[in-house]
């Protein structure tokens, strides 16, 4: 039997190509070898969104982007948290076994407080509980994390863990799938690509902005002159070609270090590089996107389907919490 692996990630609308380079594609990967739940966990974005008038037509597009990328509901159950609301009753059981110690302790609790003072609210707090519930209602054994989460899923397994220990053996201890792609840096070579960075290239953008984009990147900082030898290795440019023009890397190293190249045409390169690598992938989410309904049914599809195994998980939970009644 496969092993059922469980991932959610934030709605933050269509996706770039560090969102891809960093999880779809492994997401993708991920069904050939496993039984996949993806779910795009709207309750989390709550915790920092103020403004949600987005929200609906982000958890679109983003689906759109998943879809078109190869997630296939045919293997994998793809959804939104919200719709299958017996997580919010497994993250209120899981709090009542959770030390505040244990929450208080997370770096990242301690991030967001600093980052949004007037809004720390409860839901931040209580984040690795809700994101422990995500994981453990639908009783999954891996989880695709990168290094920076590591700590986050430990807390899941130690909340998993003294469950158990109160109540009998219940959740598998989920394990870590670390991912093997590196964080991709934004355009301005500063941050990680991020929407909040305005740094980003957008999978779904048209071959005329990816140029437009990918024109303003920052490259290597020493290369003030086109006659100047360049550093690849520090450029990252460079790197992105590494993912979109593999075959091209050692040429264009090479290239760099003797000033044979510029960055301009470097920069041409890459950009013909993505848009041929997207190519497809574009033209699948043009129609997806020709079908309002698609997006819909496959969500509708897949929250039943996930329905099915929470509820069994939350009943078995609360008869073993002796909240139903027990045969006697
Ligand atoms: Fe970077 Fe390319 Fe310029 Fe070299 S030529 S510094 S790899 S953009």
């Amino acid at each position: 039997m496969k092993k059922r692996v469980f991932s959610g990630a934030r709605p933050t609308g269509r996706q770039h190509i560090g969102n891809y380079i960093g999880a779809i594609q492994n997401y993708v990967a991920l069904q050939k070898e496993y039984e996949c739940i993806y779910c795009i966990v709207d309750i989390h974005a709550l915790t920092t969104l103020e403004n949600t008038d987005r929200l609906q037509q982000d958890i679109h597009e983003m689906m759109l982007d998943w879809l078109a990328a190869g997630l296939d509901p045919q293997k994998s159950i793809l959804f939104v948290q919200s719709h299958v609301p017996e997580v919010m009753e497994l993250y209120t059981l899981l709090g009542m076994v959770t030390p505040l110690g244990w929450l208080m302790r997370v770096p990242t609790f301690k991030e967001k407080a600093r980052m949004q003072p007037h809004n720390v609210n409860y839901g931040l707090v209580g984040y690795p509980v809700l994101m422990t519930a995500d994981i453990v209602l639908y009783k999954a054994e891996v989880v695709p994390v990168g290094e920076d989460q590591l700590p986050h899923l430990e807390l899941a397994r130690e909340i998993a863990r003294r469950f158990n220990s109160l109540f009998g053996p219940t959740f598998p201890e989920p394990q870590a799938k670390l991912t093997s792609f590196p964080m991709v840096l934004g355009l301005n070579g500063a941050q990680k690509m991020g929407k909040s960075y305005d740094n980003y290239v957008e999978l779904a953008a048209t071959p005329e902005e990816t140029y437009k984009l990918v024109m303003t990147a920052v490259t290597d900082p020493a290369r003030k002159y086109r006659s100047d030898p360049g550093h690849p290795e520090v450029c990252n440019v460079f790197s992105l070609h590494g993912f979109f023009n593999p075959d091209s890397t050692d040429e264009i190293a090479v290239e760099c270090h003797s000033a044979k190249i510029g960055c301009v045409d470097c920069k041409k390169l890459l950009a013909e590089g993505i848009n041929s690598k997207l190519a497809a992938f574009r033209e699948k989410r043009a129609s997806f996107a020709a079908e309002p309904q698609y997006v819909a049914e496959v969500l509708a599809d897949g929250a039943e389907r996930a329905k099915v195994i929470a509820e069994r998980t939350l009943a078995e939970v609360k008869e073993k919490m002796g909240l139903l009644p027990r045969d006697v």
